[in-house]
């Protein structure tokens, strides 16, 4: 496996495969590699010809005061990880080869999926994360990204720059993986402490509480989320920026829960922020 850190050598290889009818595909992280990544780095290798995993902790998704430099960074051992999985390449380009001097553009994303969620308490975030991905599928071009469904808000929002920009690049979203309490696994899991690690237990045992409550008919989006807060907020150390149940297409409020219903949540615990959500399908009229 090769390690590109520059846009020319990484769009002569791309090139060059596409020259020869190979297929290309994309597995974008921020590095830090643990085995959500691996899951995606495994799909991704089994769909084409040709692998490249990009590990770039893009600065333009991160706000002020946000964990942009203590974010872990381990490239040897993400480059051990990516080889052991049969990447062809690990593209991890230095922040000014992305964003060179006089870079001016930026890629945005309507509000109907950016200003919501995650995209309330980060207003740029989502801006920094649809501009790093246009240059990463300009850059490459592959012929499909692999995405996780922790980040269900991006890959929505991913899969509406792709089409809108006519990248001709399929984005493949796979399931959360997760730790045996059901914890979603994240490179920001490290910075929690062992009470901490405990108490994030929590998050995911909330969801599959709405998960259950839809299960056996819950329907009113305001009792589920009561349910919700109720079980994260029996742990005090948890402090919670958000919890919704909404339409999982258009990421809208709804007055009664059908189809597919998006839970999701996001809450500090000390100085790391976590994310997650479940999907569940409820029969309409049922
Ligand atoms: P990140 O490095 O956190 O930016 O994540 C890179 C990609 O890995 C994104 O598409 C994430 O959604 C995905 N990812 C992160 N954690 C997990 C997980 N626990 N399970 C599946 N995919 C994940």
């Amino acid at each position: 496996m090769k390690t590109v850190t520059t846009v020319k050598e990484m769009r002569a290889l791309t090139e060059r495969w596409r020259r020869n009818g190979k297929t290309v595909a994309l597995v974008p992280t921020m590095g830090a590699l643990h085995d959500g990544h691996v899951s995606l780095i495994k799909a991704a290798r089994a769909a084409a010809q040709r692998l490249v995993v990009s590990a770039f902790v893009n600065p333009t998704q991160f706000g002020p005061g946000e964990d942009l430099d203590k974010y872990p960074r381990d490239l040897k051992r993400d480059a051990r990880l990516a080889a052991n999985e049969k990447a062809d390449v690990l593209f991890a380009p230095a922040s000014e080869e992305i964003y060179p001097a006089g870079f001016d553009t930026t890629v945005t994303v309507g509000t109907a999926l950016t200003q919501t969620m995650c995209g309330l308490a980060r207003p740029h975030h989502f801006q920094g994360v649809t501009t790093v991905v246009a240059k990463l599928l300009a850059i490459i071009r592959p012929h499909q990204a692999f995405f996780g469904q922790k980040d269900y808000q991006q890959t929505l929002v991913v899969k509406r720059l792709a089409a809108d920009l006519n990248t001709g690049c399929e984005i493949v979203v796979l399931p959360t993986v997760r730790e045996a309490d059901g914890l979603a696994k994240s490179s920001r899991n490290t910075f929690l402490s062992e009470e901490d690690r405990r108490v994030a237990g929590a998050i995911y045992q909330a969801l599959k509480l709405a998960e259950g409550m839809l299960q056996v008919g819950e329907r009113h989006p305001k009792e589920l989320l009561e349910a919700v807060r109720k079980r994260l907020k029996s742990e005090p150390k948890l402090d919670l920026e958000y919890v919704v149940a909404k339409n999982a297409d258009t990421l809208e409020d709804v007055l009664i829960l059908s189809g597919r219903v998006l839970v999701a949540v996001a809450v500090h615990l000390g100085a790391t922020r976590l994310i997650d959500n479940v999907i569940v399908d409820v029969p309409s009229g049922s």
